[in-house]
């Protein structure tokens, strides 16, 4: 039996019409929530969130792409990591045991070519067919070891090594990727650091409370930290540091 629906008169649409609207209206006042709800957080991200429109996303995009092509990013990546560098070679002149802590992804290391891949969005599983153009899950692009060294870290870290500070990688990356990191560093000139410090794979810590309590264990080894250099909040809040840099990184946040 044919199910099409055969209309008779322009009376007999009208009514159909309406009913077809009443079920759907009907279906969305009973469960209004259900599309919502499976996206949304429960309450706002953010205590300050008014309600405004907030700015376009697809311009934002390309206001990121220009900040990052056009030299605005590496002046400012290049003028946070002198001030680090001015403050540690000043500082470190006399007391023994003193230390810098370097955090990796955007501060010592460039996920540029990922990042750019993925249009700015964060897919952390799945090949990363970066050759074919399409996106890359962050792993596999971890374990193809290509980031590449941010110049004005590595000259930092370059000038603590020689003025005999102990230097520190605390990075959010699992003990999983440590030998991929650690290819990584080293191919990059990132040679002879004190320590690198990665979560377990079934850590419950937010990455801000794991960075902090690594910076304790390396003060408990008797090291005072004197710079502390991260590309996010979440790196640097916490204290037990005497100072702390902030690299800019306006790509992607991590809380
Ligand atoms: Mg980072």
């Amino acid at each position: 039996m044919s199910t099409t629906l055969h209309v008779q008169s322009p009376a007999r649409f009208h009514t159909i019409l309406k009913l077809i609207v009443w079920f759907a209206l009907s279906a969305f006042i009973a469960f209004p929530n259900v599309a919502l709800a499976d996206a949304c957080p429960a309450t706002p991200y953010l205590p300050s969130t008014d309600g405004s429109q907030p700015a376009n996303l697809g311009i934002l995009k390309r206001q990121l792409m220009d900040y990052k092509c056009f030299g605005a990013y590496d002046r400012e990546v290049e003028a946070a990591l002198r001030e680090a560098r001015v403050y540690v070679e000043t500082r470190a002149v006399s007391e023994q045991k003193l230390a810098i802590v370097l955090d990796i992804d955007e501060t010592a290391l460039s996920n540029w070519s990922s990042i750019a891949a993925n249009d700015f969005g964060f897919i952390p599983r799945g090949p990363c067919p970066l050759a074919a153009g399409e996106p890359c899950g962050f792993d596999a692009w971890i374990a193809l070891k290509k980031a590449t060294a941010i110049r004005p870290t590595l000259e930092l870290f370059n000038a603590a090594k020689a003025k005999g500070v102990a230097t520190f990688f605390i990075s959010a990356r699992r003990e999983a990727q440590r030998a991929d990191t650690v290819d990584n560093l080293e191919a990059e000139k990132y040679r002879g650091w004190t320590d690198l410090l990665l979560q377990q794979s079934a850590g419950t810590l937010s990455v801000q409370q794991f960075k902090t309590e690594m910076r304790k264990k390396i003060e408990d080894q008797g090291f005072t930290i004197i710079a502390n250099v991260g590309d996010q909040f979440s790196d640097l809040a916490g204290g037990h540091a005497e100072r702390a840099f902030k690299v800019p990184n306006p790509f992607y946040f991590i809380p």
